[in-house]
This record gives structure tokens, sequence and C-alpha cells, in this order.
């Protein structure tokens, strides 16, 4: 049996109830066969065992009180993954459906997109089964205080940086930040996603969804196209979803759909896209409102039909892990599509992404194509620690550059391995061998 295969089957065993995890991780070695099977320096270190395996995990209540006086208790975990090359790094969820599995998941995943960036930074994730929506700002507050007053403990500007992920944005990331700096005394750039009077970064917030669109664009130069007259269904409707779609306008693309966990809305004209912010990032609303406020809009329930039934050029799932499965990549590759940029983390099941593959559809993974927010983070942490900050131009020429670079990356890596076009190969060598690397002159750690 292969070393990978070893590996793979006591991952299996291990890890059981975590299935999220586990399909992140088989993915990622699977891909790495051409280059475990090729240099034996990995086995000899046990690198993949250590690999897999978190430096750490911290698992803790968050008790909180709520506007009606009850005492409400919640679940959060923070996972360091990986330290090889920079100080933990990613984001924090609050959504009810988080567990330990889905933490790990997103752990891992970052661990080879943080690298992909080519930044120093490490591998981590963490967040909570808290549900922000239909809270009051006050239970908000009291619960992101909460939970920072425990997680406070274990992170810091040079260890562990978090930042937002679904349900944590702006307000949240200032509330963590209060709590930190109240209970530490620090004022130190251990959030990104700050807001731009307490040291956020221009640019943070439009980055994930700007660099996806970035990374495509950068593929359709290589091929001497663009994004011109080309239709572009956007699933979500949060922070990565809206800013996509800004950037596919600017570009001259139309977007016509973006989804909530309700439904979807199909606009033949185009997405109006203030009105999606006014509902969204104003009044915290539904997508429903949208079709209500705007003619002919079609607005379809969930159970009653899917976003990607939508004939496009280019799908950009930006919701939520495994939202696109094998009957969808059907049916977008049935109605055409030529290209699919995952702006969330593992949008498509393992089906869905072979499929893709195998019909020769432009398949951009994640951790390559959402890594621009993270990357965005890395640059608040750099103008923190100057004491500095940049212009907006500044940092999304930079950005910009980093999205062209994963790309190439990417690309060249899948060709060195003799896969081209297979981007997940691609991004999931490119971002291991610098890990490894990294592991293997650090010793046995
Ligand atoms: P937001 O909370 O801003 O938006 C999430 C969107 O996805 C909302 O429209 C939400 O609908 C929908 N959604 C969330 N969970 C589900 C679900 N279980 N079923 C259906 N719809 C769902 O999050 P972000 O935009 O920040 O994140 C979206 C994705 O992008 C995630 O996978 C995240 O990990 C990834 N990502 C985010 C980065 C960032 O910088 N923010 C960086 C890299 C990746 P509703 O409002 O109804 O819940």
């Amino acid at each position: 049996m292969s070393y990978v295969d070893r590996v793979l089957d006591t991952l299996k065993t291990k890890n059981a109830h975590e299935p999220e995890f586990l399909q992140a991780a088989t993915e990622v070695l699977e891909s790495l066969r051409v280059v475990i099977d090729r240099d034996k320096k990995y086995e000899e270190v046990s690198l993949l065992e250590r690999l897999v395996e978190p430096e750490r995990v911290f698992m803790f209540r968050v008790p909180w009180v709520d506007d009606a006086g009850k005492v409400q208790v919640n679940r959060a975990f923070r996972v360091q993954f990986n330290s090889a090359i920079g100080p933990y790094k990613g984001g924090l969820r609050f959504h009810p459906s988080v567990n330990l599995s889905i933490i790990k998941f997103l752990g891992f995943e970052q661990i080879f997109k943080n690298s992909l960036t080519t930044l120093p930074i490490g591998g981590g994730k963490g967040g909570s089964d808290f549900d922000p929506k239909g809270k009051s700002d006050f239970e908000v507050m009291k619960f992101c205080q909460s939970f920072m007053t425990e997680l406070g403990k274990y992170i810091g500007a040079d260890t562990d940086v978090p930042a937002g992920d679904i349900g944590v944005g702006g307000r949240e990331i200032g509330y963590l930040y209060g709590q930190y700096k109240r209970n530490t005394g620090l004022y130190e750039g251990v959030l990104t996603g700050k807001g731009l009077t307490f040291g956020g970064s221009l640019a943070r917030t439009e980055a994930t969804g700007y660099g996806l669109v970035y990374c495509v664009e950068e593929y359709l130069k290589s091929i001497s196209d663009d994004y011109k007259g080309k239709t572009v269904s956007v699933s979500g409707s949060g922070n990565v979803a809206i800013f996509a779609t800004e950037k596919v306008f600017q570009l001259g693309g139309k977007v016509v759909t973006m989804t909530d966990s309700n439904g979807y809305v199909y606009d033949s004209e185009g997405i109006d896209l203030d009105l999606i912010k006014e509902i969204k990032l104003v009044k915290r609303g539904r997508l429903s409102d949208y079709a209500k406020a705007k003619k002919n809009v079609k607005y379809v329930e969930v159970g009653k039909g899917k976003v990607w039934d939508v004939k496009v050029d280019i799908a950009l799932p930006c919701a939520t892990q495994n939202e696109l499965d094998l009957n969808d990549a059907k049916e977008l590759v049935k109605n055409g599509v030529k290209i699919v940029g995952e702006g969330a983390n593992m949008p498509s099941t393992q089906e869905a992404a072979d499929y893709l593959l195998e019909k020769k559809i432009a398949f951009f993974p994640g951790k390559a194509s959402n890594a621009g927010g993270v990357a965005t983070s890395a640059l608040e942490m750099s103008q923190n620690s100057g004491r500095t900050s940049w212009t907006f131009e500044e940092v999304d020429g930079k950005l910009k550059n980093i999205m062209i670079n994963i790309f190439h990356s990417i690309d060249g890596a899948s060709k060195e391995y003799g896969l081209p076009g297979n981007y997940i190969a691609g991004a999931n060598i490119a971002g291991f061998k610098k890990v490894a690397d990294a592991m293997i002159a650090q010793g046995i750690v």
C-alpha cells in the first residue's frame, strides 16, 4: 500500500465523525500523490501524518445573557492547524452549523491557501454555533465579549490573528477587538477586517470577492478573452458575493443571480447592486425583499429549484460548503458554463469538482481563487506593524498582483506535474511544497 493510502486509511479511522474535514483532507492528499510518490523525503519524516493533525485545538463554552435576561450558552472552537510559515491566520465563523469538523476542514484548507499568497501566514480557523441572525446589536456584542474573553488567551499579533467569515463582519470584529483591548491592554493587530478608524485596511472588505474575479480574469487573459458580454451566476449575498458581483460589473460582465439560505433571485437585466447592498448590508434583510422591490425579478424558494439551473458562462459559488453538487455541475455543463470559480470555501462537492474537471471546465478551487481575502488581511497586518496605512489603490494593486501570481503558480504546478488545466492539483501542490519544506527544515515538531 502506498504512503498516501496508508495515511488516508488512518485518517478515515481517526476522523470518522468529521465528514467535512475528511472531504477536504482526502482531496488534498489524493492530488499530492504525484509529488509524494516522486520524493521519499516526505515519508521519511512522516510529513503527511503531521500535516493532517492540528498543532492544537481549543474548544470552549461561551455564556452570555440575552435581552430577556436569560443565560445562553454556545460552543466555540479555535483550531491552530499549522504555523510552519507564519502565525496562524484564518477567520471566525458564527453560524448554527459550526462544529469541529467544519472548523478543521476550514483550518486545513487555510494552510495551503495562505501558502499560495506567498505571504508569511500559517493556517488556523475558529468559530461558534452562535447565530447572529435575529439577534439585537446588544446581544451580538455580549456574545462577542464573552467569546473574546476566552479566545483572547490563545491569540496575539505574532501568534494567531483571526478575521471574519460567515456571520462575522465589521460589526462583530469591532466588538471582538474592543474586548481584546480591554482584557489585555494591547492595541495591536490581533484581528484583521477591523474598522478603518482603528487599524483596518482599505480594500479588505472588497478583497475576497475582487480577488476571485481577478483570478478568473487572469485565466481569461491567458486564453485571450475577458469578462465583456459574459453572463455570470453568483450564489450567496454576503461579503464575498457582493464584492465579486461589483467587480464583475466593473469589468464588463453581467451578474444575474444571488442567493441566501431561503432562496435565489434571477434578474435578467443584471443584479441591482445598490439595492442588494441596501437590503443586505444596511437593513440585514432577505433576498425575497429584492424581488418585492424590483420588477421582472424571479424569486425561487429553497427546495423549488437551484441557482445552478440558470444558463450562464461563468458560475461563482460564494455562499457555503457543498452548495454545488454533481447534479448542479451537470446542469451547469448542459447549459454551456465555461468557468466555475469558487468564492466560498469548498462550495463544490468532490463529485461535482471531478465532473467539472472531466468536462474540461476551467475550475478554480477556493483555496486559490478566494485567497485574496486572507492576502489582504496579511497586508493589514503589515500596515499595523509598520504603524501606517496604504491607499485603496495601493492595496487593490497589491491584491491584484497576488491573484495574478496565484493563477500562474497553480497553472505552472499543474503543468509541471503533467496535469495541465487541473487547478485543484495545481493549488494543492503549489501550496503544499512551501509548507512541507518549511516543516522539514524546522525538524520534527
Ligand atoms: P457572509 O456571512 O457575509 O455571507 C454568507 C452568505 O452565504 C449569505 O448570503 C448566507 O445566507 C449564505 N449562506 C451561509 N450559510 C448558508 C447555508 N448553510 N445555506 C445557504 N446559504 C448560506 O459570509 P462571507 O461572504 O464572508 O463568506 C461566504 C463564503 O466565503 C464562506 O464559505 C467563507 O468561508 C468564504 N470566505 C470568506 C472570506 C471573507 O473574507 N469573508 C475569505 C475567504 C473565504 P443567509 O444570510 O441566509 O445566511
